[in-house]
């Protein structure tokens, strides 16, 4: 019996990923005078990477990224003015709106009551709370997790957190490598809906051939195949 579902927010309940490449637009816009776009977007997702275990995931490490991407790619010229407009755009970034995606608050106000509903998330802290409250979502949660990284051993501490085993935890997300993979490995439940767009970083080649699996086009479809299972306390 499934006694918890896990929800990832960014896009899975939220708009994210596009924000981010809109905001990446921009700055290969900035950039334009030294390199064209294809070269800037390489070099920016190179710094991110080289980055990633000293800053995490998250808009502030993205923002630093920019900024060390904009020094070296114009060897050192790029003026002030400009480097304060990539500052600017990061924080237009952290302070966008929160636009739901279709359908998400009518499946968790199905599902409220019938089986504990938990968030997990990863990113910068204080992002992914104000996201989460601007979301208006926050009640509908019995338990919000916000995780550095999603490791298969991340979900352990969590389930062990929730002192529930992974039989009885199904995860819905939009990245196969952070929210489905690491959670079937453990023998959990994993639902996949995928995006339209999805963070290179993120981006998985082939679906998982295990039982526990399964794939809806869209977090509507999720109380219909929910029906497939047994959820309960
Ligand atoms: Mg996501």
């Amino acid at each position: 019996m499934i006694s918890t579902i896990g929800f990832d927010a960014d896009d899975t309940l939220w708009v994210n990923e596009p924000n981010y490449r809109q905001t990446e637009a921009e700055f290969c816009r900035i950039l334009e005078p030294w390199l064209p776009e294809p070269e800037v977007s390489k070099g920016l997702f190179a710094t991110e990477m080289a980055n990633l275990e000293l800053y995490g995931y998250g808009a502030k490490g993205f923002i630093l990224s920019m900024i060390e991407t904009a020094i070296r790619l114009s060897n050192g010229t790029i003026s002030n003015e400009k480097l304060n407009h990539i500052i600017g755009l990061g924080k237009e970034l952290l302070d966008r709106d929160v636009e739901l995606l279709d359908g998400v608050k009518s499946v968790l106000a199905g599902l409220q009551g019938k089986c504990r509903l938990i968030l997990a998330t990863k990113g910068d802290l204080l992002d992914q709370e104000r996201k989460l409250r601007k979301s208006g979502l926050e009640g509908y949660f019995h338990h919000i997790e916000i995780m550095s990284d999603k490791t298969e051993n991340n979900y352990k501490k969590l389930l062990a957190h929730l002192e529930i085993q992974p039989e009885e935890f199904l995860m819905v997300g939009n990245s196969l490598k952070s929210d489905i993979l690491p959670v079937l490995n453990l023998g959990g439940y994993g639902v996949y809906v995928p995006y339209h767009t999805t963070w290179q970083h993120e981006h998985i080649e082939h679906l998982p051939d295990n039982p526990n699996f399964a794939e809806i086009p869209g977090i509507k479809h999720l109380p219909g195949l929910l029906e497939k299972y047994e959820i309960g306390h």
